[in-house]
C-alpha cells in the first residue's frame, strides 16, 4: 500500500506539532508527510512581549529546514490560497499540492480596521516589527516622563480580540520597566478593555488578579468599555466617555490569516470543526487545529493540544496507532509581570454565547488554578528555551522525557504555587 500524504499549511505551533507528532506515531511507509509555509521558519510568538523591552528577536526564530529533513517531512516555501476538496489538491502560490488528508493550521492576522482609527492612530501588537515599534515609542515615554513631561499610555481592546492575555502582559511588565527606570511618576498608566471581566476567557480568579495588580500599581481599569472610534490622542466609547492618550496601544480583532472559499467558516474566516477532532465541519480529511479554527480563544498551548488531537486521529485512520481521547480545552498561561509572573490552569468549557463564548469548566472546577510568584518567571524562560528546542530537533511539545519533565514540574509547582 502507498502511504498517506498528509499536507500541513503552516509552521506555527499548531502546524509543527501535527506534522513531528505524525511522525512520532508514524513511520513514512505509512505516512508521507509535507508542510507547505509562507516562511521557512518557526516564529515563538509568546516571547516576542520582551521585544518592546529590548530583548534581541533572533532567539524567537527557529530555522526548520534541518528539523524537515530528519523527519523525512517534504518542505514547500508557498502561500497557501485554495482548496479543491473534491479533488484533494491544495492551490499554492508555487502550484498544485495533491493530498490525502490536510491539516489547515494558517493561524490567524489583526484586522485593526474594524475600530475607525485604530490602525491610523495606535501602536499595535501582533508581529516582531510591531512590536519593535512600540518599543521606539516607550522609549520616548520615557524620555519625556524623565524631563518631567507627564505621559498618557493606553491600553485597549478591542471586540473580536481572541487572546487579550499579551496586552495585559505589556501593561504590567511597563509598570516595573517604568519604576526601575524611576519615571513612573510621570507617567499615566490606563486599560480598557470590551471584555466583561479582566482576561476575561480565563475565569473570575485571573480577573481576581489583574484587578488587584491594577489596584496596587495604580493603573486605571475598566471593563465593559467598547470603541467606538479612534481619534488622533483621544478613544471615544459607544457609552459616551471618551479617554485621552499619549501612546496607545492596542491588540486588534483578530480574522483568518488565509480564507479558505468553499469551507464552512465563521464571519472570520475561522473554520468550523468538530469540537473533539478539529475535523472542518462536511470535509472529511481536512482538520483545522490552533487560531485557524474555530475555538474562541487562540493561545499556542491550546493550538497544541488541538495538533495532538488531530495527529492522534490521523495515526489512528491509518493504522498506526489507538484512537486518542480527542482535543480537550485545558488551558495554561504565565502572565509576565517582570517582578513576578501569575501562572493560570484553565478547565474551558464553550458556551456558544458571543458575549461570553468560554467559562471555566464547572465539572472541572478543582483544575482551575491561578498563582503568582516570582518563581513562575521561571517557568516562563522553560517554556521559551523548551519549545523552539525542540521544533528545531524535529520532535513534538507534547511527548517524550522532556516533556514528561515539564509536566512533572508544572503539576508540582501548581500544587504549591497555585489554588
Ligand atoms: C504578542 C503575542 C504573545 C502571545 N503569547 C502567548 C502565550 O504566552 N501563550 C500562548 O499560549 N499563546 C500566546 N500567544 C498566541 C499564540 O502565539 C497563537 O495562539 C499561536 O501562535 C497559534 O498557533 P498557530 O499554529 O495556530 O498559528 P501561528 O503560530 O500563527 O502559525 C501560522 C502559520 O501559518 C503560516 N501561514 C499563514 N498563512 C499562510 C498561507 N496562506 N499559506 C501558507 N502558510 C501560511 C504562518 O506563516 C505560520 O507559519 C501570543 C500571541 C501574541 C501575538
Amino acid at each position: 500500500m502507498s502511504p498517506t500524504h498528509v499536507v500541513v499549511l503552516g509552521s506555527g505551533f499548531a502546524g509543527l506539532e501535527t506534522a513531528f507528532s505524525l511522525r512520532a506515531l508514524a513511520n513514512p511507509d505509512r505516512v508521507q508527510l509535507s508542510v507547505v509555509s509562507d516562511r521557512d521558519d518557526f516564529l515563538f510568538r509568546p516571547n516576542s512581549i520582551y521585544l518592546p523591552f529590548g530583548a534581541a528577536e533572533a532567539p524567537l526564530h527557529v530555522p526548520l529546514g534541518t528539523a524537515l529533513r530528519r523527519r523525512e517531512i517534504a518542505s514547500h516555501i508557498a502561500t497557501a490560497e485554495g482548496i479543491d476538496t473534491e479533488r484533494g489538491v491544495v492551490r499554492t502560490s508555487r502550484g498544485p499540492v495533491p493530498y490525502d488528508k490536510l491539516v489547515i493550521a494558517t493561524g490567524a492576522a489583526m484586522r485593526p480596521e474594524e475600530v475607525p482609527g485604530l490602525a491610523e492612530h495606535a501602536h499595535t501588537v501582533w508581529s516582531p516589527g510591531r512590536l519593535h515599534a512600540l518599543g521606539e515609542q516607550l522609549q520616548w515615554v520615557v524620555q519625556h516622563a524623565a524631563h518631567g513631561r507627564l505621559q498618557r499610555v493606553l491600553f485597549l481592546v478591542p471586540p473580536g480580540n481572541k487572546c487579550a492575555g499579551p496586552l495585559y502582559e505589556i501593561a504590567l511588565m511597563l509598570d516595573t520597566w517604568l519604576r526601575r527606570r524611576d519615571v513612573r511618576d510621570n507617567v499615566q498608566l490606563a486599560f480598557t478593555t470590551s471584555e466583561q471581566n479582566y482576561v476575561q476567557a480565563f475565569g473570575p480568579k485571573l480577573h481576581d488578579v489583574v484587578a488587584t495588580e491594577f489596584s496596587t500599581r495604580g493603573i486605571d481599569g475598566r471593563t465593559g468599555a467598547v470603541p467606538d472610534k479612534v481619534r488622533e490622542l483621544e478613544v471615544a466609547y459607544t457609552d459616551g466617555t471618551t479617554q485621552e492618550f499619549d501612546l496607545l496601544v492596542a491588540f486588534p480583532p483578530y480574522v483568518a490569516a488565509q480564507r479558505f472559499e468553499g469551507l464552512p467558516a465563521d464571519d472570520r474566516g475561522f473554520l468550523t470543526c468538530v469540537p473533539s477532532t478539529r475535523e472542518v465541519v462536511g470535509c472529511p480529511d481536512v482538520y483545522a487545529p490552533g487560531d485557524a479554527g474555530d475555538f474562541p480563544v487562540k493561545q499556542a498551548f491550546l493550538a497544541l493540544l488541538q495538533a495532538q488531537a488531530v495527529a492522534g486521529q490521523i495515526a489512528a485512520d491509518v493504522g498506526a496507532h489507538l484512537p486518542g481521547t480527542g482535543f480537550e480545552p485545558v488551558s495554561m498561561c504565565v502572565l509576565e509581570m517582570f517582578d513576578k509572573a501569575t501562572f493560570a490552569q484553565v478547565p474551558l468549557s464553550v458556551t456558544g454565547d458571543p458575549v461570553r463564548p468560554v467559562v471555566v469548566d464547572p465539572e472541572a472546577l478543582d483544575a482551575y488554578r491561578v498563582g503568582t510568584s516570582a518563581a513562575w518567571r521561571l517557568g516562563k524562560k522553560a517554556l521559551g528555551t523548551y519549545v523552539p528546542g525542540r521544533f528545531r530537533a524535529g520532535l513534538p511539545v507534547h511527548a517524550g522525557a522532556g516533556w514528561d519533565t515539564m509536566a512533572l514540574g508544572l503539576r508540582g509547582a501548581t500544587r504549591w504555587l497555585a489554588r
